[in-house]
């Protein structure tokens, strides 16, 4: 399956974190990543103020894992990183949205597939773009 993922980050040393997560991503089972847009630095949009910049990306990666279990796997890789959910929207380490998978939609408690907020969102579609 070619899936599409969003990578973020507006927490220590950003650049680092999410090539770290790409390296993860890369190790998991059946996983290749083959793609990777640019960074490019946004704004935080929702959370509280004063919040520092993001550092976004895209990627894109194939996958014999199901959607279910390539999130799973990505929550893991986000916990390794260092991401606490502490606030809603807030600063975190890294970030990582499943934004498509193959051609699939997805509709369950956990998962939602077209991610849902992606369209109207310069930081997932830019990079996207640049890489689909
Ligand atoms: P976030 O705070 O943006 O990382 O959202 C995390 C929660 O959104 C996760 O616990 C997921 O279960 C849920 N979620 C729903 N759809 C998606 C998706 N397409 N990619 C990643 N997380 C998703």
């Amino acid at each position: 399956m070619i899936v599409y993922l969003g990578v973020g980050s507006n927490l220590g040393n950003r650049k680092n974190n999410i090539e770290e997560g790409i390296r993860k991503i890369n190790r998991l089972k059946n996983t290749k990543v083959l793609k990777q847009s640019s960074f490019i630095q946004t704004d935080p949009e929702g959370g509280p103020g004063g919040q520092p910049k993001f550092l976004n990306a895209a990627l894109k990666i194939s996958t014999n894992l199901s959607a279910l279990k390539l999130l799973k796997r990505l929550k893991k890789i986000e916990k390794e990183l260092g991401r606490t959910k502490a606030i809603r929207n807030g600063p975190r380490t890294i970030d990582l949205d499943i934004l498509l998978y193959g051609d699939r939609m997805i509709r369950s408690k956990e998962l939602i597939v077209p991610h849902p907020r992606m369209f109207d969102r310069d930081f997932v579609i830019k990079p996207l773009a640049e890489i689909i």
